[in-house]
């Protein structure tokens, strides 16, 4: 497979687990770091290092030059209109709720913010809070028996809706989701569309301004680059309105004892001392995609999604849609009553890293009417090989059970 020759450049898979080769099927939890990644950090730390925006010393101005050019390289990745559309967060649930606290001020009681039932927490708490703190409504679309969601009842939900906060691709049961109609229709009433690209970003390409998405949030850790650095993606206009979340350091301007002026964009954002080494990683990452192209993980992650769906779709229960093509790189399953947690254990004694439990996305599995699943998610790194091994230990698991 053409992706077989980007294995050798990340490191940690040579690694063996319990005497087996390592097989990685956990990267919609946090994917793995090629060596460009790791060298990019270290190059910081070991040449660079001082704090960013502050001084004029060498080290502070190459650090922030790097810091900078990696929100350059954010912007042209997701297609913004310019550097002060990105603020840099810690990871996308920081992000959604930078995304709902700041605009606490655009909401009033009564106001209706739509999302739908296959959210992970991390784009469900944060509206949940907003709501209750604004005395506003929290409304749901639902996905059918095959795990699209549910269209007609978005069509008729969206009409009075303030913020439409969905997620692109679901982090168990695959579907990618409509979002340039879903975003269309949310414009047409005037909603402002919130996306949670954490599963999304990393395996496809987006662009903000073709899909007309006025926020986006996702994870640096989720597409090779580091933890404890995300992005929030918001218009410029909407982010002039909103309000910041934290306070101090370099989001001010001005200062007296009493009050305080806010910093320009992006910095109105980014409070304290940012992550400058975990930026410039992602910016790395960021190269390392953009050279493979996402077209190829896109497809790439197609293809495994189809082979894994035809295979361990004999023997397991698979959740969302039937199609790879409407699906991200994951399956998440159950295997007759065999509980999730013992699969993952099992899987583990023969290297494989998986999984299990709710994801998350409690409120998701009580919609299926299950407690947990097993879940195996794919990157540019994995093969079919991989697939095959799963599928062989996964038999294992059933006849220990038998
Ligand atoms: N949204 C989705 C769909 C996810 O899958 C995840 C993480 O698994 C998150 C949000 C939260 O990401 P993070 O933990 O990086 O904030």
């Amino acid at each position: 497979m053409s992706m077989q020759k980007y294995i050798k450049d990340f490191p940690i898979l040579k690694r063996k687990v319990n005497g087996k080769k390592l097989v990685y099927l956990d990267s919609a939890a946090t994917s793995q770091k090629p060596i460009q990644v790791i060298k990019a950090i270290t190059d910081f730390y070991m040449n660079h290092n001082a704090n960013i925006h502050r001084a004029l010393h060498t080290l502070s101005e190459e650090a922030t030059i790097a810091y900078e050019q990696a929100r350059e390289k954010v912007a042209a990745f997701i297609n913004a209109e310019s550097t002060e559309e990105i603020i840099f967060v810690r990871n996308t649930t920081e992000a959604l709720n930078f995304a709902s606290f700041g605009l606490r001020d655009m909401i009033k009681k009564d106001d209706k913010i739509l999302t739908t039932t296959m959210e992970h927490h991390s784009n469900l708490i944060p509206w949940q809070q907003l709501a209750k703190m604004k005395k506003a409504k929290l409304d749901f679309v639902d996905f059918d028996k095959n795990g699209y969601l549910d269209m007609k009842m978005f069509d008729k939900k969206v009409n009075d809706a303030k913020i439409v906060a969905v997620t692109q691709a679901s982090n168990v049961l695959g579907t990618i989701n409509p979002i340039k109609k879903i975003a269309e229709k949310a414009k047409q009433s005037g909603s402002i569309i919130v996306v949670d690209g954490a599963q999304s970003v990393p395996h496809m390409t987006v662009d903000v301004q073709e899909l007309q998405i006025d926020m986006l949030g996702f994870s640096g850790h989720k597409m090779l680059g580091p933890t404890g650095i995300g992005v929030l993606y918001a218009r410029k206009e909407l982010l002039e309105k909103m309000q910041p979340v934290l306070f101090g350091s370099d989001m001010i301007k001005y200062v007296s004892l009493s009050d305080a002026e806010w910093n320009d964009l992006p910095y109105k954002f980014e409070y304290g001392t940012s992550h400058i080494a975990g930026a410039i990683g992602l910016g790395a990452a960021i190269d390392y995609l953009t050279q493979i192209r996402m077209k190829e993980i896109r497809k790439h992650d197609i293809e495994l999604t189809r082979y894994a769906l035809k295979k361990v779709g004999k023997i397991a229960t698979i959740y969302g849609p039937k199609k790879a093509e409407d699906r991200s790189g994951l399956i998440a399953f159950n295997l007759a009553n065999i509980h999730p947690h013992d699969i993952a254990a099992i899987l583990n004694q023969d290297g494989i890293a998986i999984r299990s439990g709710h994801h998350c996305a409690m409120p998701l599995h009580e919609r299926l009417k299950i407690s947990a699943s097993a879940r195996a998610s794919f990157y540019l790194y994995n093969t079919k090989k991989e697939i095959d091994l799963l599928l062989k230990s996964l038999q294992r698991v059933k006849e220990i059970f038998s």
